[in-house]
């Protein structure tokens, strides 16, 4: 996990079109195979993208089967495979995984979660000074690193705040809130790059089968791909990735910094040839919606010191229901034929009778909104999703 420079450039490329699993299990040989990974270490801990509770088909997340390939490899080298993954921070852990299935499908795999305290409990965390970091001085990564090795899981997708998340962005979700937070008061794309000089995944393999332009992380249009790319450099691995969705790398501010500070990295392509495979489209620059962003991290600060220990400002103001992506329901198109009911994965959270969705536990995942039959729901608040 310490931050050097990997001692093989290969970044892998390879379509999913027999399988994810196998495509996963191509990338890893081509790039040294998982022993050379893990060098010894007895832990793997992986780090999917579970930002939120959206399956793999939406291209919000990382697919299962992707984490069950390396899962195995790991496994196959007599090594323990470890989740580590926390949601963005207006979400709630728990509540995204069950949403997702997380839990059956680690139980079922012999994959140990990892449920370290997001609010940067001493015990759980260690921390980082990297050296060189222009922001981002110090941040605290999970005391289980300094035994195991890291393998970075990410999506290939578009995001409002920092138009492409990919490799380097993707371990900020092992980083306990107040880091995070922090991060977005200092400047998102300087303290990605930071945190990179501080944290260096031993492989990063980027599930494109299914990615996300536009609006992304979340709602923004499903991209089939069919594709992932792995390697040990994760700028290399995004500077790829740009290519096979025609993104100029110095579109992405974080990657234009990178760039800039740590240099363009070498590599040599191994697997499929593959041209540009969609030409994506970013998404559009809100300066209102950014400075609404930016705005809540600091605010985040004081409401903290004050409010109950784990409690945010950006939680609290999505459970008012008035602001934030949000499913409502339509009256007078409602049935009442219960269908959203049996849609959402969380229990109360829709009432039947009066017709509400309960704002603090709704995790807008938009199953019950795919669901009814009626077309009585409508999505509220800024989202790619059709309204
Ligand atoms: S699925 Fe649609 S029509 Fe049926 S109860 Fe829910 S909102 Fe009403
Ligand atoms: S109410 Fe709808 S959006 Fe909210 S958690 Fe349930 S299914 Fe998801």
């Amino acid at each position: 996990m310490v931050a050097t420079r990997p001692e093989t450039n290969t970044i892998a490329i390879a379509r999913t079109f027999d399988g994810i699993e196998e495509a996963a299990h191509r990338v890893i040989e081509q790039v040294g195979g998982m022993a050379s990974v893990l060098k010894g270490a007895k832990i793997a801990i992986l780090k999917p993208n579970f930002v939120a509770g959206r399956g793999a088909e939406t291209g919000s997340t990382t697919s299962f089967a992707l984490l069950k390939a390396v899962a195995e490899e790991v496994q196959a080298c007599g090594a323990e495979p470890v989740l580590c993954e926390m949601p963005g921070t207006e979400f709630d852990r728990e509540a995204t995984y069950t949403i997702l299935g997380v839990e059956q499908f680690c139980q079922e795999r012999g994959i140990r979660i990892l449920r370290i305290d997001p609010e940067g409990n001493e015990q759980d965390w260690v921390p980082v000074q990297p050296a060189g970091a222009k922001k981002l001085r110090r941040f605290h990564v999970p005391r289980i690193l300094n035994e195991a090795c890291l393998i970075n899981l990410p999506v290939l997708k578009t995001h409002v705040v920092s138009t492409m998340t990919l490799g380097m962005k993707n371990p900020m979700g092992i980083l306990p809130r107040p880091d995070r937070r922090s991060m977005h008061t200092f400047g998102i794309d300087q303290s990605i790059v930071d945190m990179n000089l501080g944290i260096k995944p031993d492989l990063t393999i980027i599930d494109g089968s299914v990615g996300q332009d536009g609006e992304g992380p979340l709602y923004g249009d499903r991209a089939d791909l069919q594709v992932l790319v792995a390697g040990h450099d994760s700028l290399a691995v995004d500077l790829v990735c740009c290519q096979l969705v025609g993104v100029k790398p110095r579109d992405i501010p974080h990657l234009k910094l990178a760039l800039e500070q740590v240099g363009k990295p070498s590599w040599t392509l191994a697997g499929e040839d593959v041209g540009v495979i969609k030409q994506f489209r970013l998404p559009e620059v809100k300066p209102l919606y950014r400075f609404v962003f930016w705005m809540m991290y600091p605010l985040d600060y004081p409401f903290t010191w004050i409010s109950e220990r784990g409690k945010h400002l950006c939680t609290t103001l999505y459970s008012t229901g008035l602001v934030g992506t949000r499913p409502q329901i339509k009256e007078e198109n409602c049935t009442r034929c219960g269908v959203c009911v049996e849609a959402c994965p969380l229990p109360n959270v829709i009432d039947l009778k009066s017709l509400k969705v309960n704002y603090a536990t709704c995790q807008r995942c938009l199953l019950c909104y795919e669901a009814c039959p009626e077309n009585a729901i409508s999505v509220k608040g800024y989202s790619g999703a059709r309204q």
